[in-house]
């Protein structure tokens, strides 16, 4: 899979050949069919239940992008969470 090929395949929507669907591409289901492949921050929420996706998961790279996506999370929440307490702070 190149970067060509994947977004050919994102923009047609179609033909997905067997050998890409079993390197963990797929159409997934909770992203409203985008083309989510291991590799991709997105397959961190996949739960198509894709074996590929799932080793990937598990793979070292997986756990690292978890836990970097993690970790910004929590670093969106607390800014949000400044955020509110500005706003409601002095009323
Ligand atoms: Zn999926």
């Amino acid at each position: 899979m190149n970067r060509e090929r994947f977004l050919e395949l994102d923009r047609s929507g179609q033909g997905l050949t067997e050998e890409e669907w079993e390197q963990g591409y797929h159409w997934c289901l909770e992203w409203d069919d985008m083309l989510v492949g291991p590799g991709q921050e997105e397959a961190l929420f996949c739960g198509c239940n894709h074996p590929k996706i799932e080793e990937w998961k598990q793979s070292e790279e997986g756990i690292r992008m978890r836990k970097e996506m993690e970790q910004r999370l929590e670093k969106l929440d607390a800014d949000h969470f400044n955020e509110m307490f500005r706003q409601t702070d002095g009323e």
